[in-house]
């Protein structure tokens, strides 16, 4: 059953492999045992009831809370020739019973349906006369209390499975608290041995935290390196929303507001285009989100703090649902944390706590010097062990420019201490910058002996510095008040019997991670973007039900121009190579053709070596020298000598001229080599297996024990193995 599967996999939905997880689930499903599906958003949820609805013989239906949720899928199914369908209040009586009659004759596989039509006596009257094998509750956390979105109406689907002993019941959701989970597992009596639990690690989101001094220029540097890229940019309110977008819209991005405040229509019309990529960025507030199921999101900016952990995930989690890199930036700033104390002072009792608890949380997050997942991670009652992530800020940053502040330090405190302990880092760094600032003055702090002493450095550095001693508990802050005190740690560093190391830059760089590690031919990218674009418009659907950027990257890597090339690329099924595939490859055939790419390797599936002219014209690119370099016979000591590189650099020509020429004999290299030959052996098996873009798997897979550069000659010699 599960081969069928695979089939299916690869020729409806035209991918390789099954994400974490997705392969269990489905056979859990296919062997009849109801099953409760935990992932995080952009997990790959749809695939595991959808292939088995596709396996079984009776209809397979599907409820959703949401009518674009509903829509969103059943579009994308019909693109992929799959028979599917949905019934809700959206319909006209004429489509209803058009639906209706198509269910009747056995036509559909997949119906999706709104709770409450499902709930209807007609509607149950209708399904009972035919042959059910699932039902399948999306979004599942609709029916915990506990849950973000509760909906009653959700409870009562429960009272379906006595009058369907036949079918299967699959729930599904994104929400990681076991309180949650337990709440569905009853209410659906689900055993709790088919309870499948993925990682809410998503390693293809970059995350960094960033001090927020001027946020509206730090957004702007931020977007200036994500120009044509599709990103939510969220804010606390309505009224910060409309200032960022008149700000962003003024200076020519593409972009559109959104928030409860807007008419109803404009809304939704903002929201569509968002979908339909007719504009680039959204301004919103957290009503943003939900029932967006946008594949190709890039970026995601908090311009302000967000409520809690739980809702920062939840909302980096709309960017890289494709499984691209997406970047994620919190501008972090005290004066937020302000803010929602505020608001949390206006609650009461235990709901005053449990918030408090929740934004201290947060902060800590923010404030942390050590990889971001693990927090974020702990959060959600997962243990990370990995030493370095590669994907965030704190890990990506080297150790090294930390310095010794142990001057700084104590300047600072003796000026907490002077100033007597009732006062926020605000107040402390306009003492130690000399400001004749009113309150300065009113409490004499001008007389003071540490008045004046920190003019050496900007603002933002000592509030830099006030941040760092905080974290390592030198400082205590009252969250209430922001007020400062020295712990019994910090007396040490006064005293001079500890020494502290830090630094004295603000964090305002932002890290560059590109979408993929593929070359692809931007521009070629680019016309078949457009292509899709028109095409998406002419049927009324988002660009991403066409094709998914992933599939428009391959295309413009590997220049398909066959049905069998084609077909072995990521996202093309039969029923979208039927429909598009022509279209597309006499594009790419142009294309090649204009720029005199006789043919190009398609190295993930080519037998045959192929030579290629560069798009840029005769001039030879840097990885084509080295390249050949290497072909002639050249070690990679001479080469690395000759043209002043890295061996790292090297191995990134050497990639780049497999991708683009012609994979390069790698024997040279094996003397690079640190790990064993059953390593060796065992990792060039795992290529097959996970597909040659990210090493992190196969590092995974491993159990770390093959280093990054090992993986990247093998997967050299991979690339070389393939082509021959
Ligand atoms: P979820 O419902 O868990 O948030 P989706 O089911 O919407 O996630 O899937 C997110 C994206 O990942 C979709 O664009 C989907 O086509 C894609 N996807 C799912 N499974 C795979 C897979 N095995 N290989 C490649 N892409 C996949
Ligand atoms: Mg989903
Ligand atoms: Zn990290």
């Amino acid at each position: 059953m599960i081969k069928k599967a695979e089939e299916i996999l690869k020729k409806i939905f035209g991918y390789n492999s099954f994400r974490p997880l997705q392969k269990e689930v489905i056979e859990n499903i296919l062997l009849l045992k109801d099953t409760l599906v935990i992932m995080p958003t952009g997990g790959g949820k749809s695939l595991t009831y959808q292939i088995p609805g596709l396996i079984f013989e009776g209809l397979t239906i599907v409820v959703s809370p949401l009518i674009s949720l509903m829509k969103d899928q059943v579009e994308q199914l019909k693109e992929l020739g799959v028979n599917s369908l949905f019934l809700n209040s959206s319909l006209s009586q004429l489509d209803y019973q058009y639906n209706i009659e198509q269910i009747k004759n056995g036509k559909v596989k997949l119906l999706y349906v709104a709770p409450e039509t499902l709930l209807l006596e007609k509607t149950i009257g209708l399904l009972e006369k035919i042959n059910i094998s699932c039902i399948t509750i999306d979004e599942a956390h609709c029916i915990s209390e506990w849950g973000h979105d509760f909906r009653p109406v959700y409870r009562e689907i429960a009272t379906l499975k006595p009058k369907f002993p036949k079918a299967v019941f699959v729930a599904l959701t994104a929400t990681a608290t076991p309180q949650v989970q337990d709440d569905i597992a009853n209410n659906l009596k689900l055993k709790s041995s088919n309870r499948f639990i993925a990682s809410f690690n998503r390693d293809n989101l970059f995350l960094q935290v960033v001090e927020k001094t001027f946020p509206l220029k730090q957004t702007l540097n931020f977007l200036e390196k994500h120009k044509n890229q599709s990103g939510i940019i969220y804010c606390f309110s309505r009224n910060q929303v409309d200032e960022i977008y008149e700000e962003l819209d003024e200076r020519g991005f593409s972009v559109k507001p959104y928030h409860a405040g807007l008419p109803d229509k404009t809304r939704m019309r903002n929201q569509e285009k968002f979908i339909k990529d007719d504009i680039s960025i959204i301004v919103a507030t957290v009503a943003f989100g939900m029932g967006i199921n946008k594949p190709n999101v890039r970026f995601v900016i908090h311009y302000d703090l967000p409520k809690n952990i739980e809702s920062y995930y939840q909302e980096i989690g709309r960017a890289g649902r494709d499984g691209l890199n997406a970047d994620c930036l919190l501008l972090f700033g005290y004066g937020d944390i302000r803010k929602i104390n505020y608001f949390i002072d206006q609650k009461e009792g235990r709901e005053k706590l449990v918030a408090k608890q929740h934004l201290d949380k947060l902060v800590r997050y923010a404030e942390s010097y050590s990889c971001r997942r693990i927090p974020l991670l702990t959060y959600f009652g997962e243990e990370y062990h990995q030493e370095n992530c590669g994907t965030c800020d704190n890990c990506t940053r080297g150790k090294s420019d930390l310095i010794d502040i142990t001057i700084e330090a104590q300047k600072f405190m003796s000026c907490v201490k002077r100033t007597g302990e009732i006062f926020g880092a605000m107040h402390i760094v306009d003492v130690l910058l000399g400001s004749k600032n009113q309150k300065v003055l009113d409490k004499r702090h001008d007389k003071l002996s540490t008045y004046g002493i920190g003019k050496e450095h900007h603002r933002d550095v000592w509030l830099s510095i006030a941040n760092q001693l905080i974290v390592r508990s030198y400082l205590s802050k009252d969250l209430d008040y922001g007020s400062l005190k020295i712990t019994e740690a910090g007396y040490d560093v006064l005293k001079g019997s500890e020494k502290v190391s830090g630094k004295l830059e603000v964090k305002t760089k932002f890290e560059k991670k590109s979408i993929t590690t593929i070359n692809y031919d931007k521009k070629l990218f680019g016309i078949l973007r457009t292509a899709r674009k028109n095409i998406a418009d002419k049927s009324g659907l988002p660009p991403y039900a066409i094709f998914p950027d992933k599939t428009l990257i391959e295309m413009a890597a590997y220049y398909p121009q066959t049905e069998k090339d084609m077909l072995n690329t990521h996202g093309v099924g039969e029923a979208k190579f039927q429909k598009y595939g022509a279209k597309f490859i006499l594009f790419i055939s142009n294309y090649c053709k204009k720029f005199n790419i006789q043919s190009a390797p398609t190295v993930s599936y080519s037998k045959t070596k192929k030579t290629k002219k560069t798009a840029s014209g005769n001039k030879k690119l840097r990885h084509e020298i080295i390249g050949e370099e290497i072909i002639s016979g050249k070690s990679a000591n001479e080469i690395m000598a000759e043209y002043k590189i890295k061996f790292d650099t090297l191995l990134e020509h050497l990639l780049k001229y497999s991708y683009t020429v012609a994979p390069v004999k790698t024997k040279g290299l094996d003397n690079y080599l640190k790990c064993s030959k059953e390593e060796k052996i065992k990792v060039l098996k795992l290529w097959e297996e996970y597909g040659i873009e990210m090493l992190r798997p196969i590092f995974d897979a491993m159990d770390e024990k093959v280093n990054y550069t090992d993986l990247k000659i093998l997967r050299l010699k991979y690339l070389y193995q393939k082509g021959n």
